[in-house]
């Protein structure tokens, strides 16, 4: 029997996972080592996985003290779906109704309905399961003041797992990360702007397993030191999913004043994008990214039509991802609040996007005509040059950020 009898442990419980065959092994070690690296930085716990969960069990005090933060960085894994605290006691109907009494009443306080929901994994338990949850929820009436059972929309949900080892009640999982293990789906270069779009973008394609590098473009003296921290903030909330990001920033200030002394004004966007791509793929294919992300949505602005996005698309030899492609904005702020990214992104700074702005950018570009004004300079020189302004911030989700230079 395991150390952790009458102790409150974290569950936390597969999603997607479930379903993968023979890779399921590489994913539950992604998934451990996500939790066991967090772990390291909280306290001292034993982190293990049985059933379909894995357990998170405190080995001393101050990993029962700190047990709430560990837990807020299990729900920032990507892999589990619910998450909750739980107590694990012995396999015998009376020791679990004790526990219920003394652990549950503080748990339902300010609840009106309760279900109990009872799995028997163990089938060798003398209880079927809903005689359990019969018994576990009349402990709970007799003990717990104006609480009522509700089995078709209960406010809260005690549950109570029979498990090989050792009987597990908890009340009120709460939601996980979901989605699949943070790096099982290759790398990607996220474009990250300071904006609302582009770290949703970011987190949903890390959702989906896909390890991030961020470049981030500036145009200093345009846009401020105070729009970069912005930027290097952003990505340390999404570090919160993906602990560590490496973010390569590089100056566009060059290209942008050449743009307005030489180019038409109306093509200013367009060529700026692709200058950006340009880079963007230079950049992806140095440190082995397999594909670019960006926050576009269809028609948002001049230059997410479909043509405008052709005329960058095209330049492209690696996928290019583009999750909120199909997103109303409320949809992609409602998310964006979620991760908690909205209020940073909508700190007024300046982006290089947002200088030397057309009045009328072209909404149905023809490739030839942006290409025709792209070879008004020379344009793979001021790639390089660009590229050489390269710096990398490592952005950490313990610790400080890491200046890597170039
Ligand atoms: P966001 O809301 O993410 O700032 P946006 O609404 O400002 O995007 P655009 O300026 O058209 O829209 O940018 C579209 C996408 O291009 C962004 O989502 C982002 O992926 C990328 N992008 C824009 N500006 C930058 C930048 N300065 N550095 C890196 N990527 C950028
Ligand atoms: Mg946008």
């Amino acid at each position: 029997m395991s150390t952790c009898i009458n102790k409150e442990v974290i569950l936390c419980k597969y999603g997607e996972v479930i379903l993968k065959g023979a890779n399921r092994s590489d994913f539950e070690v992604k998934m451990l080592k996500q939790l066991r690296l967090r772990a390291k930085r909280i306290g001292n716990y034993k982190i293990y996985y049985s059933q379909s969960t894995v357990y998170i069990e405190p080995l001393d005090n101050g990993a029962i003290e700190r047990i709430d933060d560990m837990l807020f960085q299990a729900k920032h894994v990507f892999g589990f779906v619910g998450v909750s605290k739980a107590i694990a006691c012995e396999k015998n109907i009376d020791t679990i109704l004790n526990i219920v009494k003394e652990y549950l009443p503080e748990k339902l306080k300010g609840y009106k309905t309760f279900k109990v929901e009872s799995k028997r994994a163990d089938k060798r338990f003398p209880m079927t399961s809903p005689e359990i949850s019969n018994e576990v929820g009349g402990a709970i009436l007799s003990c717990v003041k104006g609480i009522k059972v509700d089995v078709k929309n209960p406010e809260i949900t005690v549950r109570v797992e029979i498990r090989d080892s050792e009987a597990f009640i908890h009340a009120g999982q709460e939601k996980g990360a979901g989605g699949i293990p943070y790096g099982t789906s290759g790398t990607g270069l996220l474009l990250l702007s300071g904006g609302i779009d582009s770290p949703v973008a970011g987190f949903m394609m890390a959702k989906r397993g896909v390890a991030l590098e961020c470049v981030h473009f500036e145009s200093f003296p345009y846009t401020s030191e105070r729009a970069k921290e912005k930027v290097l903030e952003l990505a340390k909330i999404l570090c919160d999913y993906t602990m560590r990001v490496r973010v390569h920033i590089i100056s566009l200030t060059e290209i942008q004043e050449l743009l307005r002394d030489n180019c038409d004004e109306d093509y200013f966007t367009l060529l700026l994008r692709r200058y950006m791509m340009a880079l963007s793929l230079k950049l992806a294919h140095e440190v082995g990214c397999e594909a670019i992300i960006t926050g576009e949505s269809l028609g948002q602005v001049a230059s997410q039509t479909m043509k405008a996005i052709h005329v960058v698309n095209e330049m492209a030899d690696i996928p290019i991802y583009r999750p909120l492609i199909g997103m109303d904005k409320n949809e992609i702020i409602e998310i964006s609040r979620k991760i908690g990214t909205f209020d940073t992104s909508i700190l007024p700074y300046e982006d290089c996007c947002t200088v030397f702005t057309p009045k009328h950018p072209r909404t149905r570009p023809e490739l030839e005509k942006v290409l025709e004004e792209q070879n008004r300079l020379n344009f793979d020189e001021l790639v390089e040059r660009a590229y050489a302004t390269k710096q990398v911030v490592v952005v950490k989700h313990f610790g400080d950020n890491i200046i890597e230079g170039q």
